[in-house]
């Protein structure tokens, strides 16, 4: 099954600046697929376009970008079903997005909200299947043990394991990693990267 399908994918910042050229591609389940490429080459705007965040150009030709099997956008245009296939798709980022003063439990709670209504989140009135949803998830990673510290106390490795847990409690279909280990020094990186491998052993795309 395919999980991700990019045909024909060009995007131009402001008149001339083309991040992206008629880029196509495709990932198929289970796999984990690393791109590499020099700093500005446009892998961070190829995710943000997968996860449905920006639009590709409009008038570059046919284009699409599909997500298990569902359209994202075509031809420059987000579809309709896009929020839907969002839910399916967990991210996570160089810079960890942690808010620093919440507890690591309340960190991985937020990665649930997208799911649940508004009101519920901001009251912080969440069921006691997510708090073990969140749990699982921070078990997963290794962290469970600091799930009542602030996530500023801890160090680059762990906050990173804390976003990917956040990432995982959603119960995502795959995950995008943009430069997962950027931030972090080679040790720390490897742990991380191992992490991501049992992940990719376990079953979710990567
Ligand atoms: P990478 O992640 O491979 O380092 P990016 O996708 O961040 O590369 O950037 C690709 C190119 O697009 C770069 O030249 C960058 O300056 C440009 N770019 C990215 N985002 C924007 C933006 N919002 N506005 C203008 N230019 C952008
Ligand atoms: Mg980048």
């Amino acid at each position: 099954m395919t999980v991700i399908e990019v045909s024909g994918l060009t995007k131009t910042f402001g008149k001339s600046k083309k991040a992206l050229n008629n880029v196509s591609l495709e990932i198929r389940r289970g796999e984990m697929v690393a791109l590499i490429g020099a700093s500005g080459s446009g892998k961070s705007t190829l995710i943000r376009l997968i996860a449905g965040l920006i639009e590709g150009d409009k008038k570059s030709g046919p284009c699409c970008i599909d997500v298990l099997g569902k359209s994202v956008q075509k031809d420059g245009r987000i579809s309709a079903g896009a929020r839907e296939v969002r839910a399916d798709i967990g991210v996570i980022f160089q810079q960890f997005n942690l808010v620093e003063r919440l507890s690591v439990m309340s960190n991985v709670l937020v990665g649930v909200l997208g799911r649940i209504p508004r009101w519920r989140g901001y009251l912080g009135l969440f069921s006691r299947s997510e708090k073990q949803r969140a749990m699982a998830a921070l078990e997963r990673v290794g962290i469970a043990a600091a799930v009542r510290q602030r996530a500023s106390t801890l160090s680059g490795g762990q906050q990173q394991r804390v976003a990917i847990a956040r990432a995982l409690a959603t119960d995502p279909r795959f995950l995008l990693a943009d430069e997962p280990t950027g931030n972090l020094d080679s040790e720390m990186a490897k742990g991380v990267l191992t992490l991501l491998e049992e992940i990719n052993q376990q079953g979710t795309t990567i």
